[in-house]
């Protein structure tokens, strides 16, 4: 058994990790080695959630971000993309498609826009709960204080994804103006934490001026943090945005990631995200089979989809829509998995 085997058993025990630990992980480029992390990870998925993936209906609700994330193509900077707004309606109308074809989540995601105020998020996660009895809201909708989120919650919200991009702070510097700060990114996640939301952190994999060392802290923040949830998708540069030139994520990269998550928090829920699927033809099964269990096809109205540029090339037609999930089905079936409707709550 090679020395890197034998570091996976030891973290899939429950092992106190080191950040060299992670490190030789990341940079081994033995096929084998990562053929047994996949194993070992989707083992313990399996132990927890069976075969079963969680679907989420995505909205993407608003376009327009105050914010300026030197990564992303929805960056106030950028003068590209023709910003939108759904109405309240629209949202409801979206959650109606997506509930007539059994959806039991809707995944609100937005820029941080400060057109929707707080009265109107509540307004519209209590119209959701009211029409669609049994459903779970999720939201992602950026920073807040801590007392919006208590009004969102209060209003019935269940989840809310905040990735927390890279838990070094000399990176996350970096990645964002100066004007957004580490702590305050890590504070929100707590107060997210405390008021009792399944929450979810995560990062982008091989995000630029990312090191192994700072995967590695990734992964001990989340095992400090213990979140519900975690997001890993690979950076895909935009080509409008300052960090447009650096290269993308590699697909080896973040199944890595997504497997090592699922071995120090088993119960985590972990999509195989939508930018996997865009760099690779069988990124979302190949993430499934790395230990991810959940996937949000994209319930958006059709004419918007095209404006939620956060990366060039993203997918939002295929398998990625809600509209095809009867494909996304057989795809998800034949990868050895079965997509289940209901709610797909974190399992404690
Ligand atoms: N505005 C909210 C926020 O930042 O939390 C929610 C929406 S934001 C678009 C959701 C996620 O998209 C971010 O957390 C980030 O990790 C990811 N993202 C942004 N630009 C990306 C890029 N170029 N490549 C891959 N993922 C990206
Ligand atoms: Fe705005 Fe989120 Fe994009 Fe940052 S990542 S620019 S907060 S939409």
């Amino acid at each position: 058994m090679t020395m890197n085997k034998k570091l996976i058993d030891l973290i899939a025990e429950g092992y106190n990790f080191s950040i060299s630990d992670i490190v030789s992980i990341i940079e081994n480029n033995s096929e084998a080695d990562d053929n047994y992390l996949f194993c070992r990870a989707d083992k313990i998925r399996r132990s927890v959630y069976g075969n079963k993936v969680y679907i989420r209906g995505l909205i993407e609700f608003s376009n327009c971000c105050k914010n300026d994330c030197l990564y992303c193509g929805l960056r106030c900077s950028n003068l590209n993309p023709k910003r939108y707004r759904l109405t309240e309606d629209e949202i409801l109308e979206c959650c109606l498609n997506g509930y007539k074809l059994g959806f039991k989540t809707f995944v609100l995601q937005s820029g941080e826009d400060l057109f929707f105020t707080d009265n109107m998020i509540c307004s519209i996660i209590k119209r959701i709960k009211e029409n669609f009895s049994g459903c779970a809201v999720t939201l992602s909708i950026g920073e807040k204080s801590e007392e919006s989120y208590q009004k969102y919650y209060d209003a019935g919200a269940d989840r809310y994804l905040l990735r927390h991009e890279t838990a070094c702070k000399n990176h996350y510097s970096k990645l964002h103006p100066d004007k957004m700060n580490f702590q305050s990114r890590i504070d929100c996640l707590k107060s997210l934490k405390k008021i009792g939301f399944q929450t979810g952190a995560g990062f982008m994999a091989g995000s630029p001026f990312q090191t192994s060392e700072c995967l590695a802290k990734d992964l001990i923040f989340l095992k400090e943090l213990n979140p519900e949830m975690v997001g890993i998708g690979p950076f895909i540069p935009q080509s409008d945005t300052p960090l447009g030139k650096y290269p993308k994520g590699s697909l080896r990269l973040t199944l890595v990631m997504i497997a090592l998550t699922r071995l120090i928090l088993p119960h985590a829920l972990i999509p195989s995200t939508t930018a996997l699927s865009t760099i690779h033809p069988t990124g979302r099964e190949l993430g499934l089979k790395a230990g991810a269990n959940v996937v949000m096809p994209n319930l958006s109205p059709l004419k918007y989809r095209k404006h939620y540029t956060l990366y060039d090339n993203k997918l939002s037609d295929g398998e990625e829509s809600a509209q095809c999930l009867k494909q996304l089905e057989a795809r998800v079936k034949n990868a050895g998995y079965e997509i289940v409707t209901h709610r797909g709550d974190f399992i404690a």
